[in-house]
């Protein structure tokens, strides 16, 4: 069968990518990899491309936020390979399915929503201060560069963001921290159940579960738990809970503005005694006979599998990279076809591409085949490091060289131009 190609998010490749080429091939310390890197934004823009740098981030940028990546030190997937994310479309068609969704949810929420940006997040907020970076592409879904850096560099959110959920019927937007108040008002014994999970630290422990410490037990009768690892995704998985006693609200807007369909159908959003959204007991169907979707259902605002991104947002993207001379890729092994053809664009216009990630990137040797290994960073830069560790002192370095930022009044590169040249006694 022919398979169709449709731009919808994409389970991630799970394999390991080969171990990256450094180069220069002296960058494998962080002094070294901060020099590149500084060569690297510093240099001359390629013939007819703009000076600054766009920025595509990924999972690793919030590991030093206490957030787990998908992948290990060693590029390995961590996610659980039978694990079956839910789909877009099981989300819709499904009530259970979004029980099953907002109870992990639910658990992983408090985790995330106290998390914060970390160094590196600060440090692209200086590169924006600095002149050399106007725009941040990201994967993540956490939100921090939105905290981090709100008057920029600016942010497309690849993904979306889980700081909002977004009716699937009328498209209005709540804040989640709210929606997560709502969500405990509704399910008493799971909200229960977290402050008992959250008290025995059961969810800032990864240890083996055979030398942990007493096993946390829960006045909601659920299972033993402990080492709960919060996904990127910002959910938690407790086998065995059960899932179907959730509850969550409907659309507020929805619920009191019944939307009318095409052929002037009136949806009801039905709720039962508490407000929580309940199965429309009649289901509504239109003249032609097709099954009308449930409406007033609220879903995180990020994209999740099987959806597609919106035009707006992959405009905004392309837009990123088009505007820029640059591609500086952040700790991400580019495992999502969606960041994948966004480097690929920057290497298709003639972009110097450099890349700070802890393991092998997809299609990394196609970015670099050409590249030589010789020279200093301004051509491209591939290093192996946490960005905590290089992103800070890169600061530092730009700081030192054009303490007034990249770019004079007239748009042309100022005192922070560096010279290549300076870096070639470091090749010996
Ligand atoms: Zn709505």
């Amino acid at each position: 069968m022919a398979a169709v190609r449709k731009p919808l998010l994409r389970i991630p490749y799970t394999d390991v990518f080969a171990a990256p080429r450094i180069v220069p091939r002296y960058a494998t310390t962080p002094a070294a990899a901060v020099a590149s890197l500084s060569a690297f934004i510093t240099a001359p823009p390629p013939r007819g491309l703009p000076s600054s740098t766009v920025v595509l981030t990924g999972a690793g940028l919030s590991v030093a936020s206490g957030l787990a990546d998908y992948r290990g030190e060693n590029g390995t997937y961590r996610v659980n390979k039978t694990f079956r994310p839910i789909y877009f479309h099981e989300f819709l068609a499904s009530h259970e399915v979004r029980k099953r969704y907002w109870a992990r949810s639910f658990l992983g929420w408090t985790t995330l929503h106290k998390a914060l940006p970390n160094t590196s997040h600060y440090a692209l907020r200086d590169l924006g201060r600095l002149g050399y970076v106007r725009s941040v592409i990201t994967q993540n879904v956490d939100s921090f560069h939105h905290v981090a850096h709100p008057d920029g560099p600016s942010t497309v959110e690849l993904h979306g963001y889980l700081r909002a959920t977004v009716c699937t019927t009328c498209g209005n937007e709540y804040d989640r921290d709210t929606f997560q108040n709502e969500l405990a008002r509704l399910n008493p014994a799971w909200a229960a159940f977290l402050v008992d999970a959250i008290a025995s630290g059961a969810f800032e422990s990864e240890d083996d579960p055979t030398t942990g410490g007493p096993a946390p037990r829960s006045r909601a009768g659920l299972s033993a738990i402990r080492g709960i690892r919060t996904n990127p995704d910002g959910d938690v998985d407790v086998p065995g809970a059960p899932y179907t006693t959730f509850r969550y609200p409907p659309c507020e807007h929805c619920l009191t503005n019944p939307p009318v369909t095409e052929d002037g159908t009136k949806l009801m959003v039905e709720v039962d005694q508490d407000g929580a959204w309940q199965l429309p007991r009649q289901v509504s169907t239109t003249d032609s006979g097709t099954k009308v979707k449930c409406p007033g259902v609220l879903k995180p605002a990020v994209i999740m599998f099987g959806e597609s991104i919106s035009q707006a947002v992959k405009h905004a993207a392309e837009e990123a990279v088009d505007s820029a001379g640059r591609l500086l890729v952040l700790a991400t092994s580019l495992a999502t076809y969606s960041a994948w053809r966004l480097a690929k664009r920057a290497k298709d216009r003639g972009m110097p591409i450099a890349i700070v990630n802890m393991g092998g990137v997809r299609g990394e040797d196609v970015f670099f085949a050409d590249l030589d290994d010789q020279q200093p960073g301004n051509e491209g830069v591939r290093v192996e490091m946490p960005t905590d560790v290089v992103l800070p002192p890169l600061v530092e370095e730009l700081h030192r060289i054009a303490p007034g930022g990249a770019y004079s009044k007239d748009g042309a590169l100022g005192a922070g131009q560096v010279d290549p040249a300076l870096f070639r006694d470091m090749l010996s």
